[in-house]
């Protein structure tokens, strides 16, 4: 029998936690105090320019500053690693995000890790990944962080539930594994992590109460892969190619008509956990002007 499917919308969820925000905000502000943040961007790609300007909007929006430092797709890691280390240094910024990826003559890890691990409002530093792993996190990374804050939004309790992860990047599988496995209220659950090498997936994705997709892959999960009430986080965000004016639509992970009346509840894409990212930074942001 089909049952109604609750679509969990990221927009309520960050409104929110903007609301929560708006508190520590104002505080700082009686002391002279406005969350700062550096973004650095090297290059020309699209997707990250969007992102970075949707950053500078939402941080707008929230009374704290961002600043964008643009550099050309020739730049040096010596000028990138100088400019980390005196943002390190800076009063005006609380936080530095290096914009993912960087051109391939860069090293990624040599430049992400410079940032000093009190700024590292993205959460990659091995520190705060080691932070986490001990279940004392300091800035979880941004969008594992806001699925934790979607599901404890939606009611949607972990304890004791088996969570299936598709997908084990630094970013999304590997960061929220380390969260829901803790002895956290929003944790304490049985976490599969499955990725390319996985056999029999669906007898897997068949097991979940909660099914978390971060592959990447356009519609990898059907309504035959999942049991009857689990609940769907999908992270995906892909542009598939159609006839509209753009050109591309943005499709998630999840066959997400086929699992209608199946799931108990899925987040859609666009409009589900993709706002949720930003304000997460806005948060880690703002908890580092708090321990400044
Ligand atoms: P990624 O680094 O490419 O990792 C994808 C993961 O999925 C890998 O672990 C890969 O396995 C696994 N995978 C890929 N195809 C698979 C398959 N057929 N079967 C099983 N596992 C498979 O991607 P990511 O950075 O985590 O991002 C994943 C998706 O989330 C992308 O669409 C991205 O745009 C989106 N995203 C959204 C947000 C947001 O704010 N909403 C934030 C970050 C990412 P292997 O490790 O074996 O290769």
């Amino acid at each position: 029998m089909q049952s109604e499917t609750t679509i969990l919308y990221g927009k309520p969820v960050v409104q929110h936690i903007r609301e929560r925000l708006k508190t520590d905000i104002q505080s700082l502000a009686t002391k002279g105090i406005i969350p700062g943040l550096a973004v650095i961007l090297v290059g020309e790609d699209p997707a990250s320019r969007v992102y970075v300007r949707n950053k500078e909007k939402a941080f707008k929006e929230l009374s704290c500053y961002s600043k964008t430092f643009q550099f050309s797709t020739t730049a040096t890691e010596t000028e990138l690693i100088n400019l980390i280390q005196s943002l390190n240094q800076s009063t005006e910024f609380h936080g530095i995000l290096v914009q993912l990826p960087l051109p391939s003559h860069l090293n990624e890890k040599l430049i992400t890790n410079t940032v000093s691990p009190d700024k590292d409002v993205d959460g990659f530093h091995p520190m705060n990944l080691g932070l986490l792993l001990q279940g004392i996190p300091r800035f979880v990374p941004c969008t594992p962080n806001g699925i934790i804050e979607m599901l404890k939004f939606y009611n949607i309790t972990t304890e004791g539930k088996h969570v299936v992860i598709l997908g084990r990047s630094n970013i999304v599988g590997k960061p929220m594994f380390a969260l829901l496995v803790q002895k956290f209220k929003m944790g304490n659950s049985t976490v599969t992590v499955c990725h390319t090498k996985t056999q029999s997936l669906e007898k897997i994705t068949k097991q979940a109460d909660i099914l978390i997709v971060a592959s990447g892959v356009p519609h990898l999960v059907n309504g035959n892969m999942v049991k009857a009430g689990v609940h769907i986080i999908d992270v995906g965000i892909n542009q598939v190619k159609d006839d509209s004016v753009k050109g591309y639509k943005l499709t998630g992970d999840v066959d997400y008509d086929s699992v209608l009346g199946i799931a108990k509840s899925i987040s859609p894409v666009p409009r589900g956990v993709g706002p949720l990212t930003i304000t997460m930074l806005a948060s880690n942001t703002i908890q580092a002007a708090k321990n400044n």
